[in-house]
């Protein structure tokens, strides 16, 4: 077995508990012998996924370094101090906290820091590439708030069909006047105007909040333009297109906001900080800071767009007529208006292939059906494929969707051929497994 979880650590926790160990290693098995398209997911470095697996997680350190409320705290101030600075420097920001546990928990400690309770916030719809933090209707975003939405072009004869509407924006913070206006997408493929944002927040006094969870490694390296000066608070995952451990992160560069963006982290919604896990985001924050790490965005982008392009030769519409970033919409009626993302998704796994269904702008079938899928590029860019990768990928996508269409005695055919090049293309480009512990 080879993986980003070296053998030598599988060996410790064999050791103890042979049944863990086992689960453990087929899931490492899993990931190294299948191409992970999923637009959120990434493949964090050995020296990420150790340091997550260290002592650091032994101690309670609630609060912030140098006003603890336990004994002890000494190296997770720091810890903490180093991850923060790093962050800062990263995002050229002036505060950053990196104690949310995860993207929706920074979220939820932004909204208490920016609003009080039943107040309206502007924002994109879930349906049309919105995170469920923003406002739907089971999520405390949509159960403590008042979430009303902006929309895209839906006029296929626009230019910018399936794009940002800053004129629809502007017209719905005019007419409901939020106290914040939320930018920062899930599920969108093109660039964000953040200046525009501010732009229209300031003529209704409104405050902006810019989720970068999905494209922050690209923003860290300059890829995608920043958030910053333009929002008033930035919050981000740290496991997605930045390549960390599982995490959130919250910057502001408002010395009012950055207070009450840390009480509403701890003690408004957390209590003790996942200390390992911080220990994981400093030594991610160090890998983003390398000039390779510009080199590896850029690639992200470069093969996003050439993935986009075989597909869209194949027959394939990618919505918005393409994409800026690691992402993309493909719009599956366009080859058939038999497919499903449902049946897509399915069909991919087991030619070793992961997706996930995704709706299309406007969609017309229900979130667990959906015309579409969404596909990115952070990890397999981090497996070192690159365009050439790429179309073969698109061309893989498209024989097991077409023999999918063309019933199970083709579809189990075609997926097994495609999963033996799959496996293979996969050995030929392993995940980094350096030895940790020699
Ligand atoms: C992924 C994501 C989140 C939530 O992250 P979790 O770590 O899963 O809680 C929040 N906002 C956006 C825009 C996202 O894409």
């Amino acid at each position: 077995m080879s993986s980003t979880i070296d053998q030598q650590i599988l060996d410790v926790i064999r050791k103890s508990d042979p049944e863990v160990a086992d689960i453990v290693s087929r899931e490492a098995e899993r990931q190294e012998h299948t191409i992970e398209l999923i637009a959120s997911e990434n493949h964090a470095s050995p020296a990420v996924t150790v340091a997550a697996g260290t002592c650091m997680t032994n101690k309670y350190a609630e609060g912030y370094p140098g006003r603890r409320y336990y004994g002890g705290c000494v190296h997770h101030d720091s810890i903490e101090q180093l991850a923060r600075d790093r962050a800062k420097a990263l995002f050229g920001c002036t505060y950053a906290n990196v104690q949310p546990h995860s993207g929706a928990q920074a979220n939820a400690a932004a909204f208490m820091a920016m609003m009080e309770p039943g107040d309206t916030f502007l924002s994109l719809i879930l349906k049309d590439g919105g995170h469920l933090s923003h406002g739907m209707h089971l999520n405390f975003s949509g159960i403590f708030y008042n979430p009303v939405h902006y929309p895209l072009h839906y006029d296929k004869d626009h230019a910018q069909y399936e794009q940002i509407d800053y004129d629809a924006v502007r017209a719905a913070a005019h007419e409901h006047k939020p106290k914040m206006i939320l930018c920062g997408y899930s599920a969108y493929p093109r660039e964000i105007d953040f200046a525009k944002f501010r732009e229209i927040a300031d003529e209704v006094g409104a405050l902006v909040l810019a989720d970068i969870s999905h494209i922050s490694g690209l923003v860290a390296a300059g890829v995608h333009p920043s958030p910053f000066p333009h929002a008033h608070v930035v919050t981000t995952t740290t496991h997605k297109s930045l390549r960390g451990p599982r995490g959130g992160l919250i910057m502001t560069n408002d010395e009012e906001l950055n207070k009450l963006v840390n009480r509403n982290v701890f003690p408004g919604t957390q209590g003790g900080p996942l200390m390992h896990i911080i220990t994981a985001k400093a030594v991610a924050f160090g890998e983003a800071l390398k000039p390779d790490f510009r080199v590896y965005q850029e690639q992200v982008v470069t093969n996003a767009r050439a993935l986009a392009s075989e597909l869209t030769s194949l027959g394939y519409r990618i919505t918005s007529g393409g994409t800026d970033n690691h992402l993309m919409l493909v719009d599956l009626t366009t080859k058939s208006d038999e497919l499903t993302g449902k049946d897509a998704e399915r069909w991919l796994e087991d030619a070793g292939i992961i997706t996930n269904k995704n709706g299309i702008p406007d969609d017309p079938r229900p979130p667990m059906t959906t015309s579409g899928l969404r596909l990115g590029t952070p990890a397999t860019t981090t497996r070192g494929f690159r365009e050439a990768e790429m179309s073969r990928i698109a061309q893989w996508i498209d024989r097991v969707l077409v023999a999918g269409l063309d019933g199970d005695e083709e579809r189990e055919r075609v997926t097994k051929d495609v999963r033996d090049q799959v496996v293979a293309l996969c050995k030929a480009h392993p995940l980094a497994h350096e030895p940790v512990m020699a």
